[in-house]
């Protein structure tokens, strides 16, 4: 099955209650020849209003890190865990985020055959690794997903944008050096891909509004 052929059966996915309280599912953006995908959380808002992953606010912010790192959005791959906004943004329960992301995320991936996942945050380090993982305490660490790909968990950037001070400098230098090592690994494992285009890329030039259908 192909990613287009994919995304065309996940846009009419109705298979639990997140379903009910978002506009659409969101996929994913990218290269999907791309050694590297980055698997975030699920949609926020902005994602949903949008249908693009990573959109909003934190995706500005890892635009930005991912720049710093030598990458561009359009030469790696984003998606999340869950396709779904969940209402008030609640953060989905492992239970929660493994039904949507086994129907999912799985066959993406199968699909792309990545060299190197970049798990951004709990959520994605606790399906892609196992939950009795701490993103504190293990980010930075790679480790090798039931699907058998190479993995390293960092900070989502929700949880950067509430940080200050001290503890924001430490974080954002934690994230860099992830990334950093996340695109040499793919580097090494994909000999002259090019991760980072001439310039940034404006996602909202992409992307246009979507509305509720039952609007
Ligand atoms: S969250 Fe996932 S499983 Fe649930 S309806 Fe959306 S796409 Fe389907």
């Amino acid at each position: 099955m192909s990613l287009d052929v994919l995304a065309q059966e996940l846009q009419a996915c109705q298979a639990c209650p997140f379903r009910q309280e978002a506009i659409a599912p969101v996929g994913w953006f990218g290269d999907p020849a791309s050694p590297i995908v980055f698997v975030g959380e699920g949609p926020g808002a902005v994602e949903d209003d949008f249908g693009c992953p990573l959109i909003g606010p934190s995706g500005q912010l890892l635009d930005k890190a991912l720049w710093a790192a030598k990458m561009t959005r359009d030469r790696v791959l984003t998606t999340n865990v869950i396709k779904c906004r969940p209402k008030n943004n609640r953060t989905p329960d492992i239970a929660e985020a493994a039904f949507c992301a086994k129907r999912w995320l799985d066959r993406e991936l199968a699909i792309i055959q990545p060299k190197v996942i970049v798990a951004l945050g709990g959520v994605a380090m606790h399906y892609l690794g196992n939950p009795d993982m701490r993103i504190t305490r293990d980010r930075g660490q790679w480790f090798r997903t039931e699907q058998g790909f190479d993995c390293i968990a960092t900070y989502h950037p929700a949880y950067l944008l509430r940080l200050t001070g001290h503890a924001l400098v430490t974080a954002k230098w934690d994230v860099f050096h992830d990334l950093e090592a996340a695109r040499e690994r793919a580097a090494m494992l994909a000999p002259g891909y090019e991760f980072m285009s001439p310039e940034k890329v404006d996602l909202f030039k992409i992307f246009k509004k979507r509305v509720h259908d039952y609007l």
